[in-house]
């Protein structure tokens, strides 16, 4: 065999050995050898040359089928490498550094506006953050192993260009600046997107082939994870649910467009509609002060009004959610974001509604989850985003500071 070749085989044995005890949480080495199809022999090799570089760690626990015997466990070293992701939003940075298990040590957001900033101050300010969130959890940026960026709109994450953002001004080179303050591998994604696959690695999606994300909060996100991998479309752009049409000539969408599915059921569509409503009644609040959390307490507390446009807005969920059901025949479809608060007065329509646009095998080969939701998510995701790159070349991308 070639060198070249022989390196690439190693490279590929210890990518698959890394990933079941990833998967596994806790595995043996008998274990790795029957899932991945190598030889005893290798995993030995591999997974000593891992416990040398201090990515995994050796585990004594009793045995649970033969008694009083003790077997030799392989897991994940969770302070083998630490990310940082950034999730850039209209009005705020959110920052989250997490281990190499994907599990947040410490958070930090930053109201910031993005639309009327220079780019290099964005990229300053994001160092700030960083640097701040690595105080925080007690570890220097020499301890980063990476740094992930996470933005919505159409993003190629090969090249790291925003192509285009709903935030005004987002799509300036970012990543090349923050590479340059950091000095460090920086990864730019789709915020969707980055989550998706944090939630691939580390979340609701593990070990699953086939499933789908739909993120609810300003706007309606998605990602698609068909066959072990996450789906980009041709030109990298694919999954725009939020902006399939779904009332001919219906309400004015942030896109330009009218009707799209985003104008019913992400928060800005309920907000815009809930304030026509206000609107006409008398004695109705500030319509310029109106919040989403207000709205959705009021709905909460019994007005019919209100409710009817959350019910609505699940409606559409239910018809858009069928016809990806449909088109993908997922395991499962995650529906997660901000969004998520309105709870019952969005889910229960849209369940009930489910069982009517699809037929019996498609609605029980897909398990729906509705996941909570919290502020740092997003950042987590894009830190998670990183980690997925790492363990695919963990012995030339971690950083040793000490
Ligand atoms: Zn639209």
């Amino acid at each position: 065999m070639k060198a070249a070749n022989r390196d690439f085989t190693r490279e590929l044995n210890l990518f698959n050995i890394l990933n079941s005890i990833r998967e596994a949480g806790s595995i043996s080495r008998v274990e790795i050898a029957e899932k991945t199809g190598q030889s005893k022999a290798s995993v030995t090799n591999i997974t000593a040359l891992l416990i040398e570089r201090g990515l995994i760690y050796e585990d004594k626990v009793e045995s649970s089928t033969s008694r009083g015997r003790r077997r030799i466990m392989l897991m994940l070293n969770p302070d083998a490498a630490y990310t940082v992701g950034i999730k850039i939003a209209a009005f705020r940075l959110s920052f989250a550094v997490v281990d190499f298990v994907g599990q947040v040590k410490s958070t930090l957001s930053i109201p910031f506006r993005v639309g009327e900033r220079s780019a290099a101050m964005l990229a300053a300010v994001a160092e700030d953050g960083i640097l701040h969130c690595l105080e925080d959890a007690r570890l220097k940026l020499e301890d980063l192993s990476g740094c992930g960026v996470a933005i919505p709109g159409f993003v190629d994450s090969a090249s790291g260009t925003c192509y285009w953002t709903p935030i005004q001004n987002g799509s300036s080179n970012i990543r090349d600046l923050l590479a340059q303050r950091l000095d460090m591998d920086v990864y730019l994604e789709n915020d969707a997107n980055s989550f998706t696959v944090a939630s691939q690695w580390f979340g609701l999606g593990k070990g699953i082939r086939n499933f789908l994300v739909v993120t609810i909060e300003e706007g309606i996100g998605m990602g698609i994870v068909v066959d072990g991998k996450l789906y980009q479309g041709a030109t990298g752009i694919a999954a725009e649910f939020g902006h399939m049409v779904i009332v001919p000539d219906g309400e004015p969408c942030r896109c330009g467009k009218l009707g799209c599915f985003e104008a019913y059921s992400a928060d800005s569509g309920i907000l815009q509609q809930a304030r026509k409503l206000l609107k006409r009644r008398k004695n109705g609040p500030d319509q310029d002060m109106l919040t989403i959390e207000e709205v959705t307490r009021w709905a909460r507390e019994g007005d019919r009004g209100l409710r009817k446009i959350f019910q609505q807005s699940g409606e559409f969920l239910a018809r858009g959610v069928a016809g990806l059901i449909q088109i993908f025949n997922p395991e499962r479809v995650i529906i997660t974001g901000e969004g998520v608060r309105a709870g019952d007065l969005v889910f229960d329509p849209m369940h009930k509604l489910l069982g009517k646009y699809l037929n019996r095998q498609q609605a029980n080969s897909t398990q729906i989850l509705i996941q909570e939701w919290n502020d740092h998510d997003w950042a987590q995701g894009a830190a998670g985003f990183v980690l997925s790159e790492i363990y695919k070349s963990p012995l030339n991308k971690i950083q040793r500071s000490g």
